[in-house]
């Protein structure tokens, strides 16, 4: 628990965290381009900037982010309930808002807090701020500890370097309130290097819900002024402090108090450091504005650059929120800003500023807690001061002096106090710096003393180093002659050495070069050997290989000559063995032909014989054709004569029913006529009838006519009678009256009227009547057209069937005429087919005479040709058997030869094989002498040695004699004397030292 305790109270650096709104309806309506975009998981913001056409991306990381869809208990929950609780826990806590007017300071820290729109069971809106939010868990917490506390909060306003109490009773009149509202209060110091607000109301709160009506309260004082930005921004800070009392008991027993404040400070926008954007009568309360927020940027400036001084005391607002910057108050700083494009420059310059505060560092410590009889004991310390402070003002006992002179005074107190805190720092800075520059001084005499001593020592080894620089000048001496005398021998042999060295190298050459033909000669002579060797046993193997081969070759020639031999004398037999084979088959050849001439005598005497029965059988069968086809013609002759008969009855029928048809056809043709005949009559009769009838309707027109002739007569005279009656009439009424004048006039018009229409009506008959006279002279004329033309067709008619029952006769008669010609026809071919047959008969006869006679003719020709054949035979087999007696003979004979040739033959093979006996040996023999005798021997080189005289003549002199030179030449100084006794002795390439 205390090292818990021990590590809070080590310095943090104020929290600082980051809010942008979203977007207003204002800015919406505008359609604001959004330069800010959070990123709260990385706790980064980014404002997109566009500088001369590019775009620039400037990053801020924070504590933490909260992007424009946060909500007020997302803030509440993740930032502030821990400080909340360490308020409970005894620790001082301080919460800025900072931003421009209208980013959102009051939304967060107040939030839209009505009673009306909390829930229930005091539950809060959801728009509620941090203060009220606050409030409640405090006394949540509280009530569930169930401890004992008191919760005291303040709220003022600073407005103008004038602090006001927010939460100033009401019930005094309304006038004493205005006054005291405007009535600023005075910041006092508390005399334990904090301040306190003269008559600042305390409020004692019970409960969660009073909050609501407190901060109502504190709202509706709020000063707010119109500006450029925003009708409500606030141009006052206000200041909410809650202040936790709980009592804690010991073990002990004893009563302690833990005491815990929560400082939440609305700023008044931050434009108002840059811009005085008040006009005129504002100028000084922009001014007194400027000077609060500008020297809460100074005091973070110097806090963050650790300046030695701290310009707390230039205003108010920092005099107040002294602890909360780089003292034992836990900061946290909420800067708020907005999205959009048009608050830009004033967005960036908030987000420099809060980021610089970040670097603020704070020591938080927790309050010391109180025995609860210290904390009555204070409090009634208290309450005396308050006593006598009352006391004083009623019995107006105490000290008093003009205001001006007070408030002089009070002034000038003040200076000294900054002047005093002024000096302060500056002391503290001065020590500082003192100390750093004794320090300094330490260190420098320490390095003087060690260069001191270092000296000392140089010194005394210089005088040591000079004393042996004596000494080995002397030495040097001596050793520069003992050199020269050395590098003369060593140049001598030097010479010597090259002479040897070079003579070496020629040898070395000559040497490298005879080994090298060396090694190539034993190799030639090795691959020589070798290759002898091979050759050797190639040769031999050649010879044994020859050998073997002639003794074979010797072997297969005896062999042969033998087989020869063998062969001959079966050659001699089968010779002798093919004479007497040929002398047997020479006889029995003779049998066989004889007997084979005597089987073909009788073949060809059964050749006649067959000759003869087929003449014998071709006679009959030729005698039976001869049969049939007088046979055949009978038969046909017969048909042909059933075949006329037929056809004359056929003829005749066809005839028969031509003339029928004949007369049918006249028969029709008459019939035809008188029809005609009958159809013009009973047209003309039609054609009479018409005719009449067209008369008479004619007649009865003329009738007609005549009539209404007679009745327009009539009428016309009706007319003018009932005209003259009328008029009459008239005559003896128009003396009456005037009006029968009238009515005459109308009956008069009626009247003309009347026969104007009658004779209309004749006119109108007339045309008609003449245009039906019309119609039926018309009709007559064409009926008579008519009648004339069917007159003429049935004439037409019964001519063309006239004409056409002439065409069937001269057909019909045609007809008649081509059966005669097809009797006649059929008769001449019966006939024909008549002469056909018999002539048939007679070839057919001709030819089977033809066919006897040659047969016959054929029979005496094979009786010939049997004849010389058989003669032919006999003289053939004779000539074959003297051929083969020939034959045979000239066989014998050259079987003879062929075994006189086998005979000289053998004699030939005997000769051979001698010779080839004696040409192997011959052979073999030579290979020896070849094969044994062939060899050669490598060529020697001879090296040319450098001889020992040369060489011995390369040798150095003596060492004794090279020193003799030496000194002759050289002749020794006296410095070096002495050292020639030593010099001699000593080999000269023994080492000095
Ligand atoms: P300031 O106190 O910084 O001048 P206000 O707190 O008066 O700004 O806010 C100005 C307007 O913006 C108010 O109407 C408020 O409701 C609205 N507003 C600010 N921040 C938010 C937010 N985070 N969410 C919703 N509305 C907000
Ligand atoms: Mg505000």
């Amino acid at each position: 628990m205390s090292s818990q305790r021990h590590d809070k109270e080590k310095a943090v650096n104020v929290q600082v965290l980051l809010r942008c709104r979203p977007f207003s309806e204002d800015e919406v309506r505008n359609n604001a381009p959004l330069v800010v975009t959070c990123n709260e998981f990385q706790r980064e913001v980014a404002v997109t900037q566009t500088i001369a056409g590019k775009q620039i991306d400037r990053v801020f990381t924070f504590d933490k982010v909260f992007g424009p869809s946060a909500q007020q208990k997302d803030l509440y929950d993740q930032a502030v309930i821990p400080i909340v609780n360490e308020v409970l826990e005894g620790f001082n806590c301080t919460i800025f808002a900072y931003g421009q007017t209208g980013t959102g300071k009051t939304y967060t820290m107040e939030g839209e807090c009505k009673r009306s729109k909390s829930g229930p069971n005091g539950q809060l809106p959801p728009d509620a701020g941090v203060i009220p939010r606050a409030v409640k868990q405090i006394f949540d917490t509280l009530e569930s500890q169930n401890a004992e506390y008191s919760v005291k909060v303040t709220f003022l306003e600073l407005y103008n370097e004038e602090i006001t109490d927010l939460l100033a009773p009401e019930e005094l009149s309304k006038l004493v309130l205005e006054e005291k509202q405007k009535k600023p209060l005075p910041l006092m110091e508390d005399g334990k290097g904090g301040v306190l607000v003269r008559g600042l109301e305390e409020e004692i709160v019970t409960s969660a819900g009073e909050i609501f009506s407190l901060l109502e309260r504190g709202s509706a004082k709020r000063r707010t002024a119109e500006t450029l930005l925003n009708k409500q921004s606030s141009r006052s800070h206000s200041l909410f402090s809650i202040t936790i009392h709980i009592k804690e008991a010991t073990p002990e027993g004893e009563e302690l108090i833990k005491c815990g404040k929560l400082n939440l400070v609305d700023l008044a926008g931050s434009e108002n450091i840059s811009r005085s954007g008040a006009r005129e009568g504002r100028a000084r309360e922009a001014g007194e504005i400027n000077k609060s927020l500008l020297t809460l940027g100074r005091v973070i400036t110097a806090l963050v650059e650790h300046l030695g001084h701290i310009p707390y005391r230039d205003s108010k607002l920092t005099r107040l929120l002294r602890d909360s910057l780089g003292g034992k108050t836990k900061t946290c700083i909420i800067a708020t800003v907005s999205p959009s494009v048009y608050c830009l420059e004033e967005t960036l310059s908030t987000l420099d500023y809060a980021h610089r505060a970040k670097n603020i560092k704070n020591r938080p410590e927790v309050n010391q807690k109180m025995m609860k009889s210290t904390l009555i004991k204070d409090l009634y310390g208290e309450i005396d001061r308050l006593k006598a402070e009352v006391y004083a003002a009623r019995e107006k006992v105490g000290v008093y002096i003009p205001k001006e002179r007070y408030q002089q005074e009070e002034a000038e107190r003040k200076g000294m106090a900054d002047q005093i805190e002024q000096m302060n720092a500056m002391l503290e800075t001065n020590q500082k710096q003192i100390s750093e520059l004794q320090e300094k001084y330490n260190a420098q005499v320490q390095q003087c003393s060690d260069l001191s001593k270092k000296l000392a020592a140089t010194e005394k080894s210089l005088e040591h180093t000079s004393k042996m620089l004596g000494t080995t000048k002397e030495e040097l001496k001596h050793t520069q002659y003992v050199l020269k005398e050395k590098e003369f021998i060593i140049a001598e042999q030097r010479k010597a050495e090259n002479a040897l060295a070079h003579q070496a190298c020629v040898l070395r050459s000559d040497l490298e070069k005879s080994i090298h033909d060396n090694a190539s000669l034993h190799s030639k002579i090795d691959r020589e050997d070798q290759l002898s060797a091979a050759n050797r046993s190639i040769v031999n193997n050649f010879q044994a290989d020859l050998e073997d081969k002639i003794r074979t070759l010797c072997s297969t020639v005896s062999s042969f000559i033998a087989r020869q031999k063998e062969q001959l004398e079966s050659v001699e037999e089968i010779c002798k063995a093919c004479i007497e084979y040929q002398d047997k088959s020479s006889m029995e050849l003779a049998e066989k032909v004889s007997a084979s001439r005597a089987l073909y005598i009788s073949h060809v005497e059964t050749i006649q014989n067959v000759v003869r029965l087929h003449k014998a059988n071709t006679d009959g069968s030729l005698d039976q054709m001869s049969s049939l086809i007088s046979a055949n013609s009978c038969s046909l002759e017969e048909v042909l004569t059933s075949g006329e008969k037929m056809g004359d009855q056929l003829v005749g029928d066809i005839q028969g029913m031509l003339s029928a048809h004949r007369g049918e056809i006249t028969c029709f043709a008459e019939e035809l006529r008188d029809r005609f005949q009958k159809g013009m009559e009973q047209s003309k009769d039609m054609s009479d009838f018409v005719l009449g009838f067209l008369n008479r309707l004619g007649d009865k027109a003329q009738t007609f006519y005549d009539h209404m002739n007679l009745m327009h007569g009539a009428q016309g005279k009706h007319i003018t009678d009932f005209q003259k009656a009328f008029e009459l009439l008239a005559e003896v009424t128009s003396l009456v009256s005037g009006h029968m004048s009238r009515q005459m006039e109308l009956v008069s018009g009626r009247l003309n009227g009347l026969e104007v229409a009658a004779v209309e009506n004749k006119a109108v008959l007339d045309a008609h009547t003449s245009s039906l006279k019309g119609i039926t002279n018309d009709a007559k004329r064409k009926w008579e057209q008519l009648s004339v033309r069917a007159d003429n067709d049935s004439r037409e008619s019964a001519d063309f069937s006239a004409a056409k029952h002439c065409r069937m006769e001269v057909m019909l008669q045609k007809c008649v005429d081509a059966v005669g010609v097809a009797s006649e026809h059929w008769k001449d071919t019966n006939t024909s087919v008549k002469d056909i047959s018999s002539r048939h008969v007679s070839t057919m006869e001709k030819m089977i005479r033809a066919t006897t006679e040659s047969n016959e003719q054929h029979d005496l020709e094979i009786a010939s040709t049997r004849h010389v054949a058989e003669e032919e035979v006999a003289n053939s087999s004779e000539d074959i058997l003297s051929h083969f007696a020939s034959v045979s003979e000239h066989g014998r004979e050259s079987s003879s030869r062929i075994i006189a040739a086998v005979e000289i033959h053998r004699g030939l093979l005997e000769n051979l094989h001698e010779d080839h006996a004696s040409g192997a040996s011959k052979i073999e023999q030579q290979s020896e002498n070849t094969f044994q005798e062939r060899y050669q021997t490598p060529v020697k080189s001879e090296p040319d040695l450098p001889s020992k005289g040369t060489i011995e003549s390369l040798r150095a002199r003596p060492m004794e004699a090279l020193l003799e030179e030496f000194w002759e030449n050289h002749p020794r100084e006296a410095a070096g004397k002495d050292a020639k006794s030593t010099a001699i002795p000593r080999c000269p390439l023994i080492q000095l030292n």
